[in-house]
């Protein structure tokens, strides 16, 4: 049975989607060959598809559901919510609630702004940082993604890759020449380019684990380079922590790595599976944002209490339960299948995973940058994409997104999936 057969009628939606939406979809990380599914409801760790399938999750929506889907107390909290109404455009108590949670868990933040999306976090952040240190360029690296406006969507991973338009048409060349992209892991690649460019390098960003281009964690040094290179108030280390925020642990990538960061961008998990973005640091920058000080933001939408309060109560669990050790053995039991499958077989291929992130990279034995994952086999790892989703286990479908885990992954689907892993892997060689 081919895959047409298996979704004919997510097949009719997606047509009268393509009529109205560009390429049918609304995002184009959502976007596969032939075309993608549709979604009637998910719970815990499953999906359930408008065909009638049920699919064991493990993209969990690009990384927010670390509880799993419709976790039952932010079900609970959420609908108690939006019975007060949906948004006020006045203060409320939630987005209080959860600023200060913020506040309390990730280290270096004094003062946080909540914002709609990881994209608008970043986009401050560097505004805050560029009228803070009065330098207008900015340093990114390779396959880092910071979310879909014009300074940070230049060599960037996640959709942008796939698409192989890094450099997306109409980002007009005097913003992009203020961007400088290094690779990722290249301390040397950046201290020569940090010194050809010094007086102008305002902000460093830098996703700490390469979570959009896969899973490719950071080398000791490189993180403690790009943090001695921002000390002093010249110029200010950016940690985009829309992923890694919550999901390394409460503290994030900077407690994890003993890093401190100049300003933090937080999104996903920080709404709890609803959207959000928020971005944050001491009170001596953060003080300069508006209406405190003169750097301009604003959102109709931003700390909007359903999604602060699903945000918060996530957070909340997440500190009661503190999961982290069974995420992170939950991913490794994974990982193992995944190295201990690929070794039986003679396949080459690695498997990279920080804590209850990874991804696996088929033709390749190491990978610790960009161009090690562009150079990995796509086409194998699309091929065992579809040999998993046929038997019900559904991962990102690029090379360039994450596996993540839940605390809804049962010992059941793990067992499935360490099954699904072991026939697709043979259908590979097959
Ligand atoms: N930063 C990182 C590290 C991300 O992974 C993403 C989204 O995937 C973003 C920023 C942008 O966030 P959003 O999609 O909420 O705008």
């Amino acid at each position: 049975m081919g895959y047409e057969d298996e979704f004919p009628k997510s097949l009719e939606l997606f047509k009268r989607a393509e009529q109205v939406m560009p390429g049918g979809v609304s995002s184009p990380v959502r976007r596969f060959d032939p075309y993608p599914f549709y979604v009637e409801r998910a719970e815990g760790s499953r999906l359930y598809t408008v065909d009638g399938h049920i699919l064991i999750d493990y993209c969990l929506a690009f990384g927010p559901l670390i509880l799993g889907h419709a976790h039952p107390e932010v079900v609970e909290a959420v609908i108690e919510r939006v019975r007060e109404g949906f948004h006020y455009g006045t203060p409320a108590l939630p987005e209080l609630e959860l600023a200060e949670k913020v506040v309390e868990l990730v280290p270096n933040v004094e003062k946080v702004r909540l914002v709609n999306t990881g994209t608008e976090a970043t986009m401050s952040a560097i505004r805050l940082a560029r009228a803070y240190t009065g330098r207008e360029k900015v340093v990114k690296f390779e396959g880092c993604y910071h979310g879909a406006h014009d300074a940070v969507l230049v060599r960037a991973g996640s959709g942008a890759s796939e698409l192989g338009a890094p450099d997306s048409p109409g980002i007009p060349e005097s913003v992009a020449e203020n961007t400088l992209v290094c690779p990722f892991n290249d301390v040397e690649a950046f201290v020569e380019t940090v010194e050809r460019f010094d007086e102008e390098i305002g902000a460093v960003i830098v996703e700490p684990v390469l979570g959009n281009a896969g899973c490719v964690p950071p080398d000791e040094e490189f993180l403690k380079v790009l943090r001695e290179y921002c000390d002093g108030t010249e110029r200010l280390l950016i940690f985009d922590e829309v992923i890694t925020g919550f999901r390394l642990g409460l503290g994030g990538a900077q407690e994890y790595y003993g890093i401190d960061a100049d300003l933090v961008c937080l999104g996903k998990i920080l709404g709890g599976g609803l959207p959000i973005g928020a971005f944050g640091g001491p009170e001596e920058y953060m003080s300069r944002v508006a209406p405190e000080g003169k750097v301009y933001q604003a959102g109709t939408f931003n700390g909007n209490p359903v999604s602060a309060t699903a945000g918060l109560v996530t957070l909340e669990i997440l500190e009661r339960e503190r999961p982290y050790g069974e995420l992170s053995s939950k991913a490794k039991r994974l990982a193992s299948a995944l190295e201990d499958g690929l070794e039986d077989r003679g396949i080459e291929g690695v498997v990279n995973r920080v804590e209850s992130m990874f991804q696996v990279y088929f033709g390749i034995e190491e990978v610790r940058d960009y161009a090690g994952v562009n150079s990995a086999d796509h086409d194998a790892f699309k091929r065992f994409h579809m040999e998993l989703l046929e038997r019900g286990v559904w991962i990102a479908a690029s090379n360039y997104e994450a596996w993540f885990l839940s605390i809804a992954h049962t010992e059941e689907d793990l067992e499935r999936t360490e099954e699904a892993v072991g026939e697709s892997l043979d259908r590979l060689t097959g």
